[in-house]
């Protein structure tokens, strides 16, 4: 496939509403167009995307997942999987990060529909929802997903240290977050904390999800941010000292991201479609320089040769079994998803991302060496691709801790 054509991520054979195509074609033509032009300066200087983020603005996709009834394009699990996929193969750092600010409209909005609340819960959530999404709709507001501590609670083995302590009309937040992506863009933090109850525990029941203003006082954003790859997304630490935020921060009413985590694993895979887009430019463009149809490049053709084309088929099988491991998992996200279904889902997470390093590291293998100049998106699409398993709660190394142990232990099983 030339570089330049258009086929959608999921194949152009899979069938597709007219409205997830319409927003697939949207994606495409952006990252096409703009957002890969403009990438590797933005990774040369570790600069965030705003360009980019105007355009998605301008194109209303920053309401991507609010609902229809707030003015949003009301896009389901599978669409916004795809769209965020469809923008990696353009610009993984601007996908990434996509993916931090839409999947907090997602949580707050369409699963947290799904998830148990008191009639009164209910009811304040809608107000807070309201408050929300108008931010994005009206105002372009961006939002960002700050959970990491480099501790344990990233994996979801402990209470996040960064904690919240009751105070009149609203929260007192103390804390640091590391690896905060877009934390030069944000105008909103998703921070998780735990809400420190006097005389009791900290507890992972008593998460809570709070919008914090990134002009709030005691907010400030420290650091370096000089990384192998994904280097736009400018992932630096927060640091938060007494930082006041009303009731109506919430995202989520107490308790009920604990519930969430609980009941709807497919919320913890939506980093993994940046990384199918990696993939997929990946091996179209060792399709197109082997066809000796990448500008600035050859002229020699190598097509011809037997071991090029073993290597762009070992490169296309591993393709179609990561994108049909993906649109099959993105069909399964629902709450309360059957066994079947979470252990595909961190099998898919699993093989995207190990599976985008794997067919980055053969381009370049097959290509050779005038394909991973840094004139040639190749190199940057090989460092990107590296930084997917890292990512928690659902790293590489923890999608095979839980299938190897939830596929041998049903619930509460224990051995003497
Ligand atoms: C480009 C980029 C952008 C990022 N953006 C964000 C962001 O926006 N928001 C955010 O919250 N985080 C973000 N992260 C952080 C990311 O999700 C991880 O928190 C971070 O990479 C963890 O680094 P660490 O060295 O602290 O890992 P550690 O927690 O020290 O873990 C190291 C490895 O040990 C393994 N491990 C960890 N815990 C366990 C366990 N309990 N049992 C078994 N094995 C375990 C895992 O495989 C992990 O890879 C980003 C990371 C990158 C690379």
């Amino acid at each position: 496939m030339a570089l330049n054509s258009y086929t959608p991520i999921c194949g152009e054979d899979y069938p597709l509403t007219d409205k997830q195509r319409h927003l697939l074609r949207l994606a495409c033509e952006l990252g096409r167009d703009r957002f890969a032009e403009r990438a590797p300066q933005l990774d040369r200087d570790a600069q965030f995307p705003f360009a980019n983020y105007a355009d998605l603005r301008e194109k209303g996709l920053l309401a991507l997942c609010v609902p229809e009834a707030h003015g949003g394009l009301g896009a389901d699990y599978a669409t916004y999987a795809m769209v965020s996929a469809e923008i990696g193969r353009w610009c993984g750092a601007t996908a990434l990060t996509f993916n931090m600010h839409v999947c907090t409209m997602m949580w707050s909005g369409l699963l947290s529909e799904d998830l148990d609340m008191t009639p009164e819960q209910r009811a304040l959530h809608k107000v807070h929802q309201q408050a929300h999404f108008a931010r994005v709709v009206k105002d372009g507001a961006i939002y960002a997903q700050p959970f990491s501590e480099g501790g344990a609670a990233a994996a979801g083995a402990q209470p996040f240290g960064t904690l919240a302590v009751k105070a009149d009309g609203g929260w007192l937040i103390n804390g640091k977050k590391i690896f905060a992506s877009l934390s030069d863009a944000a105008d909103f933090f998703g921070v998780l904390c735990t809400e420190k109850k006097p005389g009791a525990d900290l507890s992972r029941r008593d998460t809570l999800y709070l919008a914090v203003p990134r002009n709030a006082p005691g907010v400030t954003v420290e650091g370096d941010w000089d990384p192998l790859g994904m280097r736009a997304t400018v992932s630096r630490n927060l640091i938060f000292k007494d930082v006041f935020v009303p009731d109506d921060a919430a995202l989520m009413p107490q308790g009920i991201y604990f519930q969430a985590a609980s009941r709807w694993p497919h919320m913890f895979m939506t980093l993994a479609p940046t990384y199918m887009g990696i993939a997929q430019a990946a091996y179209d463009f060792a399709v197109a320089y082997l066809r000796g149809e990448i500008a600035g490049t050859g002229p020699v053709k190598r097509r011809q040769f037997a071991t090029k084309q073993i290597a762009v088929a070992e490169m296309f099988i591993k393709l179609e079994q990561t994108r049909n491991l993906f649109l099959r998992a993105v069909e399964d996200a629902k709450i309360d998803p059957p066994k079947s279904s979470r252990l595909r889902a961190y099998a898919a997470q699993y093989s995207i991302m190990e599976n985008a390093q794997d067919i980055a590291r053969l381009a370049i293998r097959t290509c050779g060496g005038q394909s991973m100049l840094k004139s040639l998106p190749l190199e940057r699409l090989y460092r990107d691709a590296r930084c997917g398993s890292l990512m928690l709660p659902w790293t590489a190394e923890l999608c095979m801790d839980r299938i190897g142990r939830e596929a041998l232990y049903e619930p509460g099983e224990k051995d003497d």
